[in-house]
């Protein structure tokens, strides 16, 4: 089975590897923090995100943070509600930190363009063991400004258009729960409820 085309803002079964700091053409100077992942039902996750209009060390300090949360659970991707921020900024890193051209900070992202179908699994750190297909667009482009205020358009396929697809949704309050057939979510709030009923979730 080919794992290389899974998504998740999940947990990959690959390693993490430590962000390499200094090899980038940026290098962040000031100290990142591991966040705390809120898990689902935290009603954040179904908070639609403010648009961001200022594009400032503060923002940038959460873009840090956020990348090295998202190394640090082994995830390719992290939106803010995910750390209880309702804004919409996101971090997307397929290389899991291994290389720094692959990250990608998308604020105030839009999907501008979609085609095709695809259907292959997901996963995402608010739903720690869940891991499910979901159908998305198989292309997409989206535009967005980075942490500066510079806006630019990308286009995504596979596994980075279901990365764009995953944490917009984020963005806008869903999770991937209700992404689902309404069979595979109830079978999965079941899940849920027994991990939280055993101290697990
Ligand atoms: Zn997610």
């Amino acid at each position: 089975m080919d794992t290389s085309n899974r998504y998740g803002d999940f947990r990959s079964s690959e390693p993490a590897s430590q962000p390499v700091s200094g090899s980038g053409q940026e290098v962040i100077e000031s100290s990142q923090m591991i966040l705390k992942i809120v898990k689902y039902p935290d009603p954040i996750l179904q908070q639609p995100g403010e648009p961001i209009t200022e594009f400032n060390d503060e923002l940038r300090q959460l873009v840090a943070d956020m990348f090295e949360t998202t190394y640090a659970s082994s995830g390719v991707g992290l939106a803010a509600q995910q750390v209880g921020v309702a804004k919409r900024v996101t971090v997307i890193d397929l290389s899991l930190g291994k290389d720094p051209a692959q990250r990608l900070v998308l604020v105030n992202p839009e999907i501008i363009f979609r085609e095709g179908k695809q259907y292959e699994e997901e996963g995402c750190l608010s739903f720690p063991e869940i891991r499910e297909k979901i159908s998305r667009a198989a292309k997409v482009r989206i535009r967005a400004q980075d942490e500066y205020g510079k806006w630019f358009e990308m286009d995504g396929e596979e596994l980075l258009a279901r990365a764009f697809q995953h944490e917009i949704d984020h963005l806008d309050g869903i999770v991937f729960l209700f992404r689902m057939s309404a069979l595979k979510r109830n079978l999965n709030l079941r899940k849920i409820r027994k991990m939280q009923s055993e101290g697990a979730w």
